[in-house]
């Protein structure tokens, strides 16, 4: 899961445990911190939480912030329950949470936060219905990738098969899914298989939303990501993490509607649409940008 360090249209007003992330698309939205850090903390890729022990914030703390801005902003349209994994909570805890931020913005559009796979699998039936029945919209899961090599290999703690069941019984219980997922996260030895598992993944799910991002590695969690990948990684480059991107775009076969986008600041090029009308219109530009790689960022820009 990759996320965008910052606070939200409410950080002025209300004291974060920083640092603090949201998906991009959480900008503007308020944030209520119901846990800090992430439970599993162990992707060899992400360093978002590590300067944090995961822990679940008491309700008398919950509600006053819930309440303080309720009376600041009670127009507020979209929350955004953070850190990296609310989902974990206790299933009547979380309802209890939702359900107090549902009745205190009466214009509420859309609650969301993150998921990990496993806090998907962990709930039943019944638990997603009563969370998606008090208030809770829309679940950002981090896929990374539908390789099982590449995921042992980045220490994801989930399989694609349990990724992609995660996926079902969410977009199963109505929640809005979705899915980030990581170019080059094989490096250049395992880059077919990594597009390969990852396209059959989606195929298997359906994602309402798919975003493609690039890997780039902090300085500080670049060593701890070689030594776990068990093997030397060649990083691709960004010509061709966008030849990953083509035959990714190029072997997603899906009736149903998934949002693409890859244009996040990580990646070296622009591309969205939506599948399935999008996907030769994306095709056909994604070739343009190969035989044109003067439209690529310059080289040495990503951190590798
Ligand atoms: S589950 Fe998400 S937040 Fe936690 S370590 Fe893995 S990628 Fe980072």
């Amino acid at each position: 899961m990759v996320g965008i360090k910052g606070g939200s249209i409410a950080c002025c007003s209300m004291e974060y445990d920083y640092p603090l992330y949201r998906p991009p698309s959480e900008a503007r939205s308020m944030i209520f911190q119901v846990t800090l850090g992430c439970s599993f903390n162990q992707c060899s890729f992400c360093d978002m939480y590590r300067s944090k022990e995961y822990s679940e914030r008491p309700w008398e703390q919950v509600r006053s912030e819930i309440d303080l801005m309720a009376r600041q902003m009670p127009d507020t349209k979209r929350v955004f329950l953070a850190d990296g994994d609310a989902l974990n909570l206790d299933t009547d805890y979380m309802v209890k949470i939702v359900r107090h931020v549902k009745e205190s913005f009466p214009s509420l559009e859309r609650i969301s936060c993150y998921a990990m796979p496993m806090n998907i699998l962990k709930k039943s039936d019944d638990e997603l219905n009563r969370l998606r029945e008090a208030g809770l919209d829309m679940l950002y899961l981090g896929v990374e990738s539908g390789s099982d090599l590449v995921l042992k290999k980045v220490t994801k703690g989930a399989t694609s098969s349990m990724i992609s069941k995660a996926v079902n019984r969410g977009k199963g219980a109505g929640y809005v899914m979705s899915c980030m997922i990581i170019l080059g996260l094989g490096g250049r030895t395992h880059s077919e298989e990594h597009i390969r598992g990852t396209a059959e993944l989606i195929n298997s799910c359906s994602p309402n939303y798919v975003g493609a991002l690039t890997l780039y590695l902090e300085n500080g969690i670049k060593g701890e990501f070689l030594e776990k990948f068990g093997e030397e990684f060649i990083p691709v480059s960004d010509e061709e993490a966008l030849r990953e991107l083509q035959n990714l775009v190029g072997s997603i076969e899906t009736e149903d509607s998934i949002v693409f986008r890859a244009n996040h600041g990580s990646n070296a090029y622009n591309v969205k649409g939506t599948f399935p009308a999008d996907k030769e219109e994306m095709l056909k530009n994604i070739s343009w940008m190969r035989s044109h790689p003067e439209v690529i960022r310059p080289k040495g820009l990503r951190g590798f």
